[in-house]
């Protein structure tokens, strides 16, 4: 089904909707596949009567929102993130909603220009909205790395920053700096919450993050009225909570020591697992297997190429060579030796719970101090309240146990 793109016209987001020409059951379909982001790993959901019920209230929710304020910046950035976000194949449901919901500011997709799109900017500026960045920001030499209409990435991340009710750092350059900031650095490019200090960053990573993940953390925002729940990374746990190698259609071969040992063998060819060629899946937090890319049409390991963990911080400077297999562990075995590479390299469980729990104590801080200006207040709509309790140490503590 392909339906139209059009500007957000007036009303709530189901009207807008509606005359797009998508139908509240396909709204209520794409909502019930969010709602089942949401609660990765919720036997519940998994019942099909369920997942339409959580479906229906949060097409409800959703598509009661009126026009949102968001501002998407791009900075020092390759356009990855947004083409992943934006070209998932025909003109999906979810295409539709996202064109609604980043209106008032984007470079890469917006009509305006010059004087007319710095305005955009800084009228929405003036007002509470949502901002999301995609993009490092170079700090080297004054910023003059990367400008826009004469001011550096700095200066506008900050302007931007500053009447942000919540601010969403998508792709692996706008959470830590990714590619750019790979040593030696030449730019000093480093992530936003390296500039943005006194607000909550949630970090969407990846290079880029799938689809489906941006706009999730977006209708959790909208829905819910706060941030999701975080892990040390800033990541939002519905999306990040799990790694790679635990749902990898490959995992039977690793565990079976049936490893490709070149691409063109015949393990390659049987599907094998890749961890000898640098698979990076043991250590790497992201749900690919399970959404995958471009209408679920494929995703790196099941196309045959190893994971190169760019959802991780630091991912060049840590996994490369990307093509050589992840440390040994002297004394184990192979299973072992992926697995506790697995956790030493993340760092969440284990030894990680204590200081997990701490940073889980400083960002729920800064939740509580965000919530002063609740996040629905950029869409005018002050009376809508959070519809659940703040993440608690505990809960969070709990979260990062399980795994
Ligand atoms: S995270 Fe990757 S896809 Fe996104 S802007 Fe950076 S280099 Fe491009
Ligand atoms: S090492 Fe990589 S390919 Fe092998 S099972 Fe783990 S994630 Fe899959």
């Amino acid at each position: 089904m392909t339906y139209e793109i059009k500007p957000w016209r007036a009303g709530t987001l189901a009207e807008n909707l509606a005359s797009a020409g998508v139908s509240r059951r396909d709204f209520v379909k794409f909502c019930a596949g969010l709602a089942a982001i949401f609660a990765v790993g919720t036997p519940e959901l998994a019942h099909a009567s369920a997942a339409r019920t959580a479906g229906e209230e949060l097409a409800d929710k959703l598509g009661a929102i009126t026009k949102p304020n968001v501002v998407w910046l791009q900075l020092q950035e390759c356009t990855g993130c947004m083409e992943s976000t934006l070209r998932s194949g025909g003109t999906t449901v979810e295409e539709v909603v996202l064109n609604l919901l980043s209106v008032n500011y984007n470079e890469l997709v917006m009509a305006a220009s010059g004087e007319a799109a710095e305005k955009a900017l800084d009228d929405t500026n003036a007002k509470e909205h949502i901002l999301v960045v995609n993009g490092s920001i170079p700090l080297k030499d004054g910023g003059i790395y990367c400008t826009i209409g004469g001011k550096t990435t700095e200066q506008i991340l900050r302007e931007s920053a500053e009447n942000a009710t919540m601010i969403l750092a998508v792709g692996a350059c706008a959470v830590f700096g990714s590619v750019q900031a790979a040593k030696p650095n030449p730019t000093g490019a480093v992530g936003v919450d390296e500039i943005i200090k006194d607000k909550p960053v949630i970090n969407v990573s990846g290079c880029p993050p799938i689809g489906e993940v941006i706009t999730a953390s977006l209708a959790y925002i909208l829905t819910h009225g706060k941030a999701p729940e975080l892990d040390s990374e800033g990541r939002p746990l519905f999306a990040y909570g799990q790694r790679i190698h635990d749902s990898c259609p490959r995992r039977p071969h690793f565990d079976a020591g049936q490893y490709v040992r070149s691409f063109d063998d015949a393990g390659a060819r049987e599907g094998w697992c890749l961890y000898d060629v640098g698979c990076k899946g043991p250590s790497t937090f992201s749900p690919c297997p399970i959404f995958q890319w471009n209408l679920k049409a494929g995703w790196p390991i099941g196309a045959g190429h190893p994971c190169i963990g760019c959802t991780e911080r630091d991912f060049f400077d840590r996994f490369t060579p990307f093509y050589e297999k992840l440390p040994q562990v002297p004394g184990f075995g192979i299973e072992i030796t992926a697995e506790k590479v697995g956790l030493g390299l993340t760092g969440l469980v284990a030894a990680g719970v204590a200081a997990h729990a701490g940073v889980t104590a400083a960002r729920a801080a800064a939740d509580r101090k965000a919530t002063r200006n609740s996040p629905m207040a950029a869409f005018g709509d002050t009376a809508a309240e959070p519809t659940d309790a703040a993440p608690t140490e505990e809960t969070t503590e709990q979260n990062s146990e399980d795994k």
